[in-house]
C-alpha cells in the first residue's frame, strides 16, 4: 500500500509515529520558511507542515490545490491553542520529511464546494464535484442503504434476480427509450420502464419472493425529484400475499434501516400512518401529503401510506379510462361488480403508495391474476386488438397456474433524497443527467457514424437549420 493509514485513522494516539499518508491538497498556506497544507481523502483531513530545512521544500512550493500527493513524516501534537476541534485529527499535525507528487492539478474550472457554480459546469467536471465531502458521504450512505436492503431481504428469503435491459416497448406508461435491432430489420428493443411484467412472470415461475435494485428508463421531463432518463428502484414482488403483508414488510425494513443507518432521524409517527386516497385528497388536497410536525427540522421523517386508490385516474373520452397506477393493479374484490364501461370510475383498487415528507417514494399493488379481469381492464383502457396482443405473453402465462401476487417498488434515488433532506435528487446520484437529459460528463447523447446507422438500418432525416 502507498499509505500506512487513511486520514480518518490519524489522531493523537499516533503521536511520535512515522506515517505515510496520501490524498488531495485541500488548502495551502505559506508563511515564508514554513508551509502548511491540509491533506484530504474520503475519510478525513489532516494538517501537515513542511519547513525550509526539508529537502522536499522546493517540491512543496510547486504544489497546487487538488494535486494528488503522498507525504511521509512524524505525527506531532499541535502547539497548545492551535488545535482544530472540527477534525478528528485536529490535535495533531504531520511534520513532512518526504513529499511525492503523484499528479499535479491544473487550475480548477471551479472552486470545489462553491455554491454559485452552474450545474452544467459541475456535471461536466463531476469527478471534481464529487470530491466534496458531502457528496462522498451521500454516495457512502446510498451504498449502505442498498446493502441494508439486500441483507434484510436476503434474511427474508428473497432472491435478487436481474431482468433484461433490452426488452419490449408496450403501450401505456411513459415514453420509451428505444434501441434499434441490427439482426431484425425495422424492429426495436425498448429499455424497461420498470421490470413489472418480468417480476410477475417470475411469480408464475414459482420464485415466490423476488427483488432487484433495478435500473428503470423513462423518457420524461426533469423535476426536482426526478432526473430524466434513468433511475433505480427497489423492485419487489411476492406470491401468496395480502396487501397488508407488503405494507408490513416495507415498513419494518425501512424503519429498521433508518434506525441503523440514520440514527439521528426522528420519526413523526413510530408506526407508519395510513390514509385512504379520499381522506388525503379531502384533507390535504394531494395524495402526497407532507405530515411533518415541523417542516424546518431537517431530521424529521413523516411516512404515510396512501391506500384505497381509485382503479382509474379519469374517464377519458369515449368511455375509456387511464389506470391510476398501472394496468396490472387488482380492483378490490368488493368492487368487481362495477368493472364495466358505465361504473368503472367507482372501482377502488389494491394500490398502495408510500409517501415521505411530501414525496411519493414508492408505489405498488396486489396484481390481477385472473386473465378475464385483466382483459376487461385492457378493454376499459381502450386497448385495441393490436395493443392487447403486446401483452399476450402475460395472458398466456396466467393460463398455467399463476399464484396471487403483489409488490411495490420504492425509488432508490428519491427515497434517499427525501431521507437526507436534499433539495435536488442529483445529490444522491454519482453521474446524473442534466435537465435536458444529457450526460454532460461524457457528452451523451452523441452522434454515431454512418456505418453504425447502416448496421441498424437507420437513416437520419436531415434537420433543416433555419438561417437567420
Ligand atoms: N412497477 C411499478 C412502478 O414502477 C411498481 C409496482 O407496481 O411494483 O411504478
Amino acid at each position: 500500500m502507498k499509505r500506512t493509514q487513511n486520514l480518518g485513522e490519524v489522531n493523537e494516539k499516533l503521536t511520535g509515529k512515522e506515517v505515510k499518508l496520501v490524498g488531495w491538497v485541500d488548502t495551502i498556506r505559506e508563511h515564508g520558511n514554513v508551509m502548511f497544507l491540509d491533506l484530504r481523502d474520503r475519510y478525513g483531513k489532516i494538517q501537515a507542515v513542511i519547513t525550509k530545512k526539508s529537502l522536499d521544500f522546493a517540491k512543496a512550493k510547486e504544489l497546487t490545490i487538488e494535486s494528488c500527493i503522498s507525504l511521509e513524516g512524524e505525527v506531532k501534537l499541535r502547539p497548545k491553542g492551535s488545535e482544530n476541534k472540527e477534525l478528528s485529527s485536529g490535535k495533531v499535525e504531520i511534520k513532512i520529511d518526504k513529499l511525492e507528487i503523484f499528479s499535479k492539478a491544473e487550475p480548477l474550472p471551479f472552486e470545489i464546494g462553491r455554491e454559485d457554480v452552474s450545474e452544467d459546469l459541475r456535471l461536466k467536471y463531476r469527478y471534481l464535484d464529487l470530491r466534496r465531502p458531502k457528496m462522498l458521504k451521500n454516495l457512502e450512505l446510498r451504498y449502505k442503504i442498498i446493502k441494508f436492503i439486500r441483507d434484510y431481504l436476503d434474511e427474508e428469503n428473497f432472491l435478487e434476480i436481474q431482468t433484461p435491459i433490452l426488452t419490449k416497448s408496450s403501450p401505456g406508461g411513459a415514453r420509451d427509450y428505444v434501441v434499434p435491432s441490427r439482426v431484425h430489420l425495422g424492429k426495436f428493443y425498448a429499455l424497461p420502464q420498470s421490470p413489472q411484467q418480468y417480476k410477475q412472470l417470475l411469480m408464475v415461475a414459482g420464485v415466490d419472493k423476488y427483488f432487484q435494485i433495478a435500473p428503470c428508463f423513462r423518457d420524461e421531463d426533469a423535476r426536482a425529484d426526478r432526473c430524466p432518463g434513468e433511475f433505480y428502484q427497489l423492485d419487489l414482488e411476492m406470491s401468496f400475499v395480502e396487501q397488508e403483508d407488503i405494507l408490513e414488510l416495507t415498513e419494518k425494513m425501512f424503519l429498521s434501516m433508518i434506525k441503523k443507518i440514520l440514527p439521528d432521524k426522528k420519526l413523526t409517527f413510530q408506526k407508519i400512518q395510513r390514509l385512504t386516497y379520499e381522506q388525503a385528497m379531502k384533507k390535504y388536497k394531494t395524495d402526497k401529503p407532507d405530515l411533518r410536525k415541523n417542516k424546518d427540522d431537517p431530521n424529521e421523517l413523516a411516512f404515510v401510506w396512501i391506500v384505497d386508490f381509485p382503479l382509474f385516474e379519469e374517464e377519458k373520452t369515449e368511455g375509456h379510462y387511464a389506470p391510476m397506477h398501472h394496468m396490472f393493479t387488482k380492483p378490490k374484490d368488493s368492487d368487481l361488480k362495477d368493472l364495466n364501461e358505465k361504473d368503472a370510475h367507482k372501482v377502488k383498487s389494491d394500490q398502495h403508495d408510500l409517501v415521505l415528507n411530501g414525496f411519493e417514494v414508492g408505489g405498488g399493488s396486489i396484481r390481477i391474476h385472473d386473465p378475464k379481469i385483466q382483459e376487461k381492464v385492457f378493454d376499459l383502457i381502450g386497448f385495441d386488438k393490436k395493443q392487447k396482443k403486446e401483452f399476450e405473453h402475460m395472458l398466456t402465462a396466467f393460463k398455467y397456474g399463476v399464484p396471487p401476487h403483489g409488490g411495490i417498488a420504492p425509488g432508490i434515488d428519491r427515497l434517499i433524497m427525501a431521507l437526507l433532506g436534499e433539495a435536488s435528487i442529483k445529490e444522491t446520484i454519482a453521474f446524473p443527467k442534466n435537465r435536458e437529459a444529457k450526460d454532460v460528463t461524457m457528452d451523451a447523447p452523441s452522434e454515431i457514424t454512418k456505418e453504425q446507422l447502416d448496421e441498424v438500418h437507420l437513416k437520419l432525416v436531415e434537420k433543416k437549420i433555419k438561417k437567420k
